[in-house]
């Protein structure tokens, strides 16, 4: 990826809402028991209808996770917590997390490090232009099904938060095709990487 223009970002404080709060509580009581899904490192082996994320490195105890504040809209939020951190919002069952944000009006996305790189306003080029000439290329597909299809010829490994994401971004899409749940997604992702 070239990375041209990041914008400086704005500090912010922002209290976890209370699905983060329950669904941290549940990734300390995978940390307490040694699951493997907090033991492995990886993207996504956690996993809720509004979040996903992993241990960063094997050994480690420091973990990422995407959170989608908004149903059915692709802002997202960068959230990078320690084990501790995790045991201590559990604990209180509440917690604010320090989030960075762009400048540009309307943008959603907030970051956990300041030198973080926005997918929509930053000028990261070459990734974010060929998304959007995909999904351009994608507006003439027939069906629900066959956009979906076509997405993942372009990004076979998108996560299905983030296809939904894109999906409802193109908003005629959902006003002519309805929108999907976690589950429909995943079901659909499935069959069609079965597929082949
Ligand atoms: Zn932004």
């Amino acid at each position: 990826m070239r990375t041209q223009d990041i914008k400086p970002k704005i500090a912010g404080e922002a209290r976890f809402p209370q699905n983060v709060v329950q669904f941290l509580c549940e990734v300390h009581e995978l940390i307490e028991q040694g699951d493997e899904r907090v033991t492995t490192s990886s993207d996504d082996l956690i996993q809720a209808e509004f979040a996903y994320g992993g241990l960063l490195e094997d050994g480690g105890d420091l973990f990422s996770f995407i959170y989608f504040p908004q149903e059915g809209i692709q802002s997202t939020w960068e959230l990078e917590l320690s084990a501790a951190d995790i045991a201590v919002i559990a604990k209180n069952q509440q917690g604010t997390l320090r989030l960075w944000g762009c400048c540009t009006p309307g943008c959603g996305n907030r970051f956990g490090t300041p030198d973080a790189t926005c997918f929509d306003c930053d000028d990261i080029d070459d990734e974010r232009d060929y998304k959007r000439q995909v999904l351009e290329g994608l507006r003439g597909c027939r069906s629900q099904e066959d956009w979906v299809r076509q997405y993942l010829r372009h990004f076979p490994d998108a996560h299905p938060l983030q296809i939904i994401g894109d999906y409802n971004g193109e908003t005629q899409l959902p006003k002519s095709w309805g929108c999907f749940s976690l589950a429909e997604m995943q079901a659909l992702v499935t069959r069609l990487h079965n597929e082949g």
